[in-house]
């Protein structure tokens, strides 16, 4: 699975990348509230407060085996 957080306000990518509750290592993002921490929970973009019901998560499963 694969995990998308866009600014629900613009659409600014902020986050591509592993679903971050599945991920066993690579511990520095543990949620998706540190990935809006790490951005100082503003969308760089626009400037929009960021929080976890404000920003839109996508979540996707791969269609090709992961590796
Ligand atoms: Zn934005």
């Amino acid at each position: 699975m694969s995990e998308k957080i866009n600014c629900g306000n613009c659409g600014m990518l902020l986050y591509f990348g592993e679903e971050i509750k599945r991920r066993l290592y690579m511990r520095a993002i543990p949620d998706e509230a540190a990935v809006l921490a790490g951005y100082g929970n503003k969308c760089p973009r626009c400037g929009a407060a960021q929080s976890t019901d404000s920003v839109k998560i996508e979540i996707k499963r791969r269609a090709v085996h992961e590796s």
